[in-house]
C-alpha cells in the first residue's frame, strides 16, 4: 500500500494529544516475571465484571485438546479446548476472564523500532513531568509503579486497537519521514474523513499496522503508556459442570480467526504449543460475576430451548454435563426436557457431536437438531426453529421452559430472534409488531435470554 496516496495537498490535522508523562530508569534489570503484570497494579485497577470473592491469579493449563481442525475452504476455524486448574466455585454457564498478553515477536519489534532493546528489561517506571500543564493528568493504574519497558508493552497496552484521529495526528510528530508525516497528519483531518473511513473503520487497520505503514515514526514509550488503551480481559464462557471436574478444573473452548487471530486467542495458541512440547504453561484468569445465562441444580424440573452456533455451543456442553450428572445423583427428581439447536459450517465443525448424540440417546437431550450451512438445507438455525415452528412455540409458552441464545456475533443473534419472531408470528397469528412485542416480553420475563459474544 502506498501512504503517498492517501495524502490531499490542502487539510488541516486534527489537535494531537499531548504527552504528560516521563519514563525514568534506575538502571538495575528488572527480574520480576509475573504471568501478567496488571496482577502487580494493586486495589486501584479494576478488572471488568470480576467477582469480589476471588483475585485474579495464574493458573495452570492442564491440558487442551482441539476440537475442530481448521479448513481454508469452508472457512472453518480451529477451535481447541482448554483444561484450566480452577479455585473457585462456578455453575455451567458461568464465564472467566482471561488476562492477556501481546505476542512476543510483536513486542520485541516495537521494543526494537522505538529504540529499547538494549533497555528492555531494565526497571523503570512513569511519573508526571514537571512542565505537565494538564490538571487531570494521572498515571495510568494498568501499568505496575515498578517495570520494565517490554513489560509495558506486553502485558499492559493493547497494541492491535482503532487509532483515533487526535493519535494520528500526535503521531505525525514523532516521524522524522516526511510522506509519513503527510500520511498521518492528513489521516487525521476532517478533510480526509473518507481515507479514514476506508483504511481504518472499513479495511481495519489497527495501530501496529499503522506503524508498520510507517516505519520511521518511533513515539516516546511514555507517550503511549498514556495514550494506549489498557489490554483489557476476554471473557470465555465455562463449557463444563463443575460436577464432572470437582470443581478443581475447568473447560473453555476457544476458536480461532485464521486470517489475523485476536490477541488472546493467539497467545493461547502459544501456550498450547507450550504444553505440547511438555513445557508448563500458564494464564491469569478471573471468575466474572454470574447472571441469569446459567443452569443450576434448580433448573433440572425445567425445560430449556437451546440454540447456538458455532463455538456458542460453549456454555450449553456445560448445561448438558450438569443436567446428566444431576440425574445419576438423583434419578428420584422429576427431570425437564431440554432440546438443542445447532448450526456450523459442516458436520466435522459441530463440537462433541457424537456426545451431543449420546446425550439424545441417554434422553439428556429430547431434541437434537443439526444443520451445516455449507451443506443441504436446512442451513442455518432459523430454518430448523421455522420447520419446528408449532412444537417450538408450544414448548416456549410452557410455564417453566425458557430459551436460552448462544452465538459468537450480533448478527447471527439478531438472526435467530428474527427466526423467533416469524415462529411467533406463524403459530399464534400475530403481525410483525406484535411478535416482536411478545419477544420483548419474554426477553423481560427471564424466559429468551442471550449470550452476545461481540
Ligand atoms: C460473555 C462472552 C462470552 C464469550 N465466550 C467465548 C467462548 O467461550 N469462546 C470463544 O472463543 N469466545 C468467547 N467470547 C469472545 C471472546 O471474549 C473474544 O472476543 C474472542 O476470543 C477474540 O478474542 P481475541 O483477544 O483473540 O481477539 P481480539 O484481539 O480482541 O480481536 C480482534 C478482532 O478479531 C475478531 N476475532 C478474533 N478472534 C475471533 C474469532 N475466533 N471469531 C470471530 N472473530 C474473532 C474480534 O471480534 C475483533 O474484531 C465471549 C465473549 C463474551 C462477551
Amino acid at each position: 500500500m502506498s501512504i503517498g496516496a492517501y495524502i490531499l495537498s490542502e487539510y488541516i490535522p486534527a489537535k494531537p494529544l499531548v504527552g504528560n508523562l516521563e519514563l525514568c530508569f534506575t538502571g538495575e534489570e528488572h527480574t520480576q516475571i509475573d504471568a501478567s503484570a496488571q496482577l502487580r497494579c494493586g486495589e486501584v485497577l479494576k478488572f471488568p465484571f470480576a467477582r469480589t470473592d476471588s483475585k485474579p491469579r495464574s493458573v495452570v493449563i492442564k491440558g487442551s485438546k482441539v476440537l475442530v481442525g481448521a479448513d481454508k475452504e469452508t472457512e472453518t476455524k480451529r477451535v481447541v479446548e482448554l483444561t484450566l486448574e480452577s479455585s473457585f466455585g462456578y455453575q455451567p454457564g458461568d464465564t472467566i476472564g482471561v488476562v492477556p498478553s501481546n505476542n512476543s515477536e510483536i513486542v520485541e519489534r516495537l521494543l526494537h523500532r522505538l529504540q529499547l532493546s538494549e533497555q528492555a528489561d531494565t526497571t523503570c517506571h512513569l511519573k508526571l513531568s514537571l512542565n505537565c500543564a494538564k490538571k487531570t493528568a494521572k498515571l495510568p493504574a494498568h501499568i505496575p509503579s515498578a517495570t520494565s519497558p517490554r513489560e509495558i508493552l506486553t502485558h499492559c497496552l493493547s497494541l492491535n486497537f482503532v487509532p483515533q484521529k487526535q493519535l494520528l495526528s500526535a503521531l505525525s510528530g514523532f516521524t522524522s519521514n516526511e510522506q509519513e508525516r503527510g500520511f498521518l497528519a492528513c489521516l487525521s483531518s476532517k478533510q480526509a474523513t473518507e481515507h479514514y473511513n476506508s483504511l481504518i473503520l472499513e479495511k481495519g487497520l489497527v495501530f501496529m499496522e499503522i506503524l508498520d505503514l510507517c516505519e520511521n515514526c518511533r513515539p516516546p514509550l511514555c507517550f503511549l503508556a498514556e495514550h494506549l488503551p489498557r489490554l483489557l480481559p476476554r471473557p470465555y464462557s465455562i463449557a463444563n459442570s463443575p460436577l464432572e471436574t470437582g470443581g478443581q478444573e475447568l473447560r473453555i473452548i476457544y476458536s480461532l480467526l485464521n486470517h489475523k487471530p485476536g490477541v488472546t486467542t493467539r497467545m493461547l495458541e502459544e501456550l498450547v504449543k507450550q504444553i505440547n512440547t511438555q513445557q508448563p504453561a500458564n494464564v491469569v484468569i478471573y471468575p466474572r460475576l454470574n447472571n441469569a445465562f446459567r443452569y443450576t441444580e434448580q433448573d433440572l424440573g425445567s425445560n430449556q430451548i437451546l440454540i447456538a452456533v458455532g463455538t456458542g455451543l460453549a456454555p450449553f456442553l456445560g448445561f448438558l454435563a450438569h443436567k446428566e450428572k444431576l440425574i445419576s445423583q438423583q434419578p428420584q427428581r422429576e427431570k425437564g426436557h431440554s432440546w438443542l439447536y445447532i448450526g456450523a459450517k459442516t458436520p466435522e465443525a459441530i463440537l462433541k457431536r457424537d456426545q451431543l448424540k449420546a446425550w439424545q440417546k441417554s434422553t439428556v437431550l429430547e431434541r437434537l437438531r443439526m444443520c451445516h450451512s455449507r451443506g443441504d438445507s436446512p442451513g442455518y438455525v432459523q430454518e430448523m426453529m421455522a420447520e419446528d415452528s408449532e412444537d417450538l412455540v408450544k414448548f416456549l409458552l410452557k410455564h417453566d421452559t425458557v430459551i436460552y441464545v448462544c452465538a459468537d456475533g450480533a448478527k447471527i443473534s439478531q438472526s435467530i430472534a428474527n427466526g423467533l419472531c416469524l415462529c411467533l408470528q406463524k403459530v399464534l397469528h400475530l403481525t410483525e409488531e406484535e411478535a416482536s412485542r411478545q419477544l420483548m416480553e419474554l426477553k423481560a420475563h427471564g424466559k429468551y435470554r442471550e449470550d452476545v459474544w461481540l
